[in-house]
């Protein structure tokens, strides 16, 4: 009897936990089971508005996962710029502690360490297969984190825009001459680059443009692409739409998470975590690549005009790019991670523009010629 009174009570006990575990009990005599699989809610801050869905979605698919994953126990509330957070200060909060982690942008964090922009892309840089290679397979993300580790953070790839385009002009641009006193939303080293080439340079969050370039306040924005474009509005309050986006030939946005916060959650957790990061990652670029052309398909059939930057513009924005890449050697972390992504863009050039890039590059030819 007494026998059966123990195992019942046990039983009990073991039950009782399970619900304290799943109402976010920390009682200190829990069981053992219970520090496996707590109840835990994170904060995470977007650098991103709400009403870009695959942006701003990214975060959104990755938390659905971890929930997923974890039963429910671990949940992460997303959110989106200036709630809890400023769009360009996640970075910061993510390294107080005030959020346990954040979905942005690296080379909106410049100013601290002009090597942040190599999170993100550099002008002219790698496309977005060339970036996760040189990430996953190519020790990016090693030297990436780095330099995040001054900052208690840990970054991890959180989805990609794929290639760019030039952005939206309220003026034809001819010549490198009518860059000159032009005010430009434009960030990161591409920013820097404009600013040479005569370009009065803003920082503008995403979900800032539309009134900025409405009101007159700028003379030209660039954000993604075709969809996010559309979506912000851009295409009723400018009339020319440049491409390429020499700037970004892809653009890696990222999850920034805590590390101590990351070092305090359970094996399974931080398992779940990367995993749905890995998969946010994913998400990003195959719904840019697949809502971007019937967005694109849609503008060219507006009134908008298409146009491509002038030879003058992009031979000018090539050198000055790399002059400014080079002065920032005298920054030995941003040689390091420099060097590292010449190599790989290197020998993944020679391969991807003799087989892919030729294959692209006939079939442009006969459906141009349809
Ligand atoms: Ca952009």
């Amino acid at each position: 009897m007494k026998r059966r009174q123990f195992i019942r009570s046990t039983s009990l006990g073991a039950a009782a936990g399970t619900v304290l575990a799943g109402c976010g009990g920390q009682s200190s005599d829990a069981p053992a089971v219970q520090s496996s699989t707590p109840t835990l809610r994170w904060r995470l801050a977007s650098s991103f508005a709400r009403s870009l869905d695959t942006i701003y979605g990214a975060a959104e698919v990755m938390s659905a996962r971890v929930s997923q994953l974890t039963d429910g126990r671990f949940t992460i509330r997303v959110y989106p710029a200036g709630e809890v957070v400023p769009a360009f200060e996640v970075l910061d909060s993510v390294q107080k502690g005030t959020v346990q982690m954040g979905h942005s942008a690296g080379y909106y964090y410049i100013g601290k360490n002009p090597a942040f922009a190599f999170e993100t892309t550099i002008p002219f840089g790698l496309t977005a297969r060339q970036y996760n290679s040189w990430v996953y397979e190519g020790g990016g993300q090693e030297i990436l984190r780095e330099l995040f580790a001054d900052y208690g953070v840990l970054n991890y790839p959180g989805g990609n825009t794929g290639a760019q385009m030039g952005g939206w002009f309220n003026r034809e641009i001819n010549s490198l001459l009518d860059l000159n006193g032009l005010s430009m939303r434009i960030p990161g080293l591409g920013g820097r680059v404009m600013d040479q080439l005569g370009v009065t340079v803003q920082q503008i969050p995403g979900g800032e443009i539309y009134p900025a370039l409405e009101r007159g306040a700028i003379d030209a924005a660039e954000w993604v692409g075709p969809y996010d474009d559309e979506k912000l509005g851009f295409n009723q309050v400018a009339s020319y739409y440049y491409y390429p986006g020499w700037w970004e030939p892809s653009a890696n946005l990222s999850f920034f998470v805590n590390r101590q916060s990351m070092q305090g959650l359970p094996s399974a957790y931080q398992a779940a975590l990367e995993v749905a990061m890995a998969e946010a990652n994913q998400y990003m670029l195959t719904r840019y690549d697949a809502l971007n052309p019937p967005a694109f398909r849609r503008i060219l059939d507006s009134d908008v005009a298409l146009r491509s930057f002038p030879k003058d513009v992009m031979d000018a924005a090539y050198t000055m790019s790399q002059d400014l890449l080079e002065q920032e050697r005298s920054n030995p972390g941003f040689a390091r991670v420099y060097d590292s992504f010449l190599a790989w863009r290197r020998d993944s050039d020679e391969w991807i523009h003799t087989a892919e890039y030729e294959m692209l590059s006939y079939m442009n030819s006969q459906r141009k010629s349809v």
